[in-house]
């Protein structure tokens, strides 16, 4: 077993962790799915599931390793059904014998043929068919990359007028949390470089909200005027009975 583990060092290095407990072992490593003709760049390894292996002492000879599959991203339900079998019969297939790394390699391969997300995009709700518009975040969901993009154009917005206030108010503020976009799902800091990779968003249409909101707020205090004076003419008119009574009208519809 020592020497089983030794190799899968030598091959996964910090991806594998190792454990002792009592006087089992237990193996974690994270599986990503390759890329497009088995690419390993980072950003498209998109999909990707943990797997535990507890081996116990009588590992390989007599007994075999109690294996979990766990924290999956962008798989589906049946998937993962398969992922387990697969698991299961290269357990049977290698009883008595070291098993891990032809596990371990099966999953990577099976996750690659896998190849996109089967996961809609959180955002606008729509699944992602296209390798090329798909952003992988630093906490490992999927989106648009437009999708995203607004997304982060807006929240900077929202944080840049947050930050204003706190500062107008006179209120301390200890971190310049600017850039701190939350990942809209888990709520995890999306890192610099996942916002560097952001496509540009269309500007015209935020110089369009802003505008927008100025306008409102010039107009705001009339608006309110006007609401009062149309109020009181409401007021005058249901006095002298000449409006008809919302309240009644109802009551007549319920009877
Ligand atoms: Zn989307
Ligand atoms: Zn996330």
């Amino acid at each position: 077993m020592d020497e089983e583990i030794q190799v899968l060092q030598s091959i996964f290095l910090d991806d594998l962790t190792i454990n002792q407990v009592n006087d089992r072992t237990i193996i974690t490593i994270t599986i990503y799915s390759h890329g497009e003709e088995n690419e390993i760049d980072l950003d498209k390894r998109l999909l990707c599931i943990t797997f535990i292996a507890e081996l116990p002492a009588t590992y390989p000879e007599h007994s075999s390793p109690k294996i979990t599959l766990c924290q999956s991203r962008g798989l589906t339900d049946e998937q993962l059904t398969e992922l387990k079998e697969l698991i299961q019969s290269c357990l049977e297939l290698n009883t008595g014998s070291c098993v891990l790394y032809e596990c371990i390699e099966s999953i990577r391969s099976k996750l690659s043929s896998y190849e996109l997300p089967t996961e809609a995009c959180a955002i606008c709700l729509t699944m992602i068919t296209d390798r090329n518009e798909i952003i992988r975040t630093n906490c490992h969901h999927f989106y648009h990359k437009d999708c995203l993009s607004s997304y982060v154009e807006n929240k900077k917005l929202e944080l840049e007028e947050k930050y204003n206030d706190a500062k107008k108010n006179g209120f301390s503020v200890e971190k310049d949390f600017r850039q701190d976009i939350e990942d809209p799902v888990c709520r995890q800091i999306l890192s610099t470089t996942i916002l560097e990779q952001l496509p540009p968003t269309n500007r015209t249409e935020h110089v369009d909200t802003k505008l927008h909101r100025e306008l409102i707020q010039t107009l705001s205090p009339n608006i309110r005027q006007w609401q009062q004076q149309t109020q009181a003419l409401f007021q005058q008119q249901k006095d002298k009975g000449g409006i008809i009574d919302l309240d009644r009208t109802q009551e007549i519809i319920f009877r």
